[in-house]
């Protein structure tokens, strides 16, 4: 760190990213990535030609990218916000309203809220998940504070109803609430059919799990027209071509062709209830996941043993090392066939610690 940086920074705990190794291949499930390759309409779009425009910007308004999204979602486009990954979302949501009355998130959730309520120096509570790892709605029920609750919350996969969703937004009409829908897509409910209803609600969208763009840094939030004025605010104020050409036009394709990634959620939901079970048959206590990730613990081995002994083996998976969640590890939905080979790599484990 440099003598010249200002100190309210001197404590900032920055945000770590899951592992993406580049010198050897994994069976990589530590990222919630899809394993699937971008629709055949994403890798039409994005052609020669399309990349000798680079010299030019991009649109800073996106506005072909946001009609298409509007009309997947069956919202007008003032309701619509594009970003640079839904991470930029948060962070412009965090700064916009962290601060305003206090922020309060789950303790246990998406490491980043964390660390924007650190960067903006806000006073946030973290609460505490109960026993069984849910959040308990009451918490964040007349908060008078900006509320943001991943659904299903990451890394434990569990989802809230809609109606439970409801009440929270509806008991906070005062205060922003952020429902972070990273991993909707999934098999939980999304609260979009409540942005008309509700001026305090933002829902925030990725094209970085179910719609197999993660490398191209696109997220996407619904919400009431003054709540996106707000966010564009920021936007115009930092990066207003946030987007570049190439994640236009792969994000247009995508959603054009809507059916293949919906169809992968499906694919992604069996071979999930398949390594759920399989897990369970080897003595796992899994919790129950709406999302494309097991958060499992066994034991008889710890969990960052279990983590790194996967890692020595080829396989990666996600370990945190929280005091309460240590002996879990999060392990992303692949392929069947990589499901397969993470299963006998764990038996193979298993049976060399006997
Ligand atoms: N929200 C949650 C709950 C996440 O797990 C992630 C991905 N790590 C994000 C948001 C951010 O995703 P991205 O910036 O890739 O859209």
């Amino acid at each position: 760190m440099s003598r010249f940086r200002d100190n309210k920074f001197s404590s900032l705990k920055e945000y770590v990213p899951g592992e993406q190794p580049q010198d050897k291949k994994y069976v990589k499930l530590n990222t919630n990535e899809s394993p699937f390759p971008p629709s055949p309409s994403v890798i039409e779009a994005v052609s020669s030609e399309e990349v000798s425009k680079l010299n030019l910007y991009s649109d800073p308004e996106c506005k072909v990218l946001k009609k298409a999204v509007a009309e997947r979602y069956e919202l007008n486009t003032e309701n619509v916000f594009l970003s640079n990954g839904s991470d930029e979302i948060l962070n412009f949501a965090f700064m916009l309203y962290g601060n305003v009355n206090g922020t309060v998130f789950p303790d246990i959730s998406y490491g980043f809220y964390k660390v924007f309520g650190d960067l903006y120096n806000i006073r946030y509570d973290a609460v505490p998940l109960t026993e069984s790892f849910e959040i308990n709605p009451d918490d964040y029920k007349n908060t008078g504070k900006f509320v943001v609750i991943a659904n299903p919350n990451a890394p434990t996969g569990i989802a809230l109803t809609l109606d439970v969703i409801e009440d929270i937004v509806r008991s906070n009409p005062d205060n922003v609430v952020l429902i972070d829908e990273a991993y909707v897509d999934f098999g939980a409910e999304s609260a979009i059919s409540l942005i008309d209803k509700y001026s305090n609600l933002i829902v925030c969208r990725t094209y970085s799990k179910s719609r197999s763009l993660a490398g191209a840094r696109l997220g996407f939030a619904f919400a009431a027209k003054e709540l996106i004025a707000d966010l564009e605010l920021i936007r115009n104020s930092t990066n207003p071509y946030n987007i570049n050409r190439l994640t236009q036009i792969a994000g247009t394709a995508a959603i054009m062709q809507d059916e293949y990634y919906m169809d992968a959620c499906k694919e992604i939901q069996r071979v999930r209830a398949i390594t759920d079970n399989e897990l369970k048959k080897l003595g796992f206590e899994v919790l129950k996941s709406k999302a494309n990730f097991l958060f499992a613990k066994h034991k008889d081995i710890d969990g960052g043993e279990l983590y790194l002994k996967l890692k020595e083996n080829g396989v990666l998976v996600r370990h945190f090392t929280n005091e309460r969640i240590c002996q879990y590890n999060r392990i992303t939905i692949g392929t069947e066939e990589q499901m397969t080979i993470l299963i006998d790599t764990i038996k193979k484990i298993m049976e060399e610690e006997k």
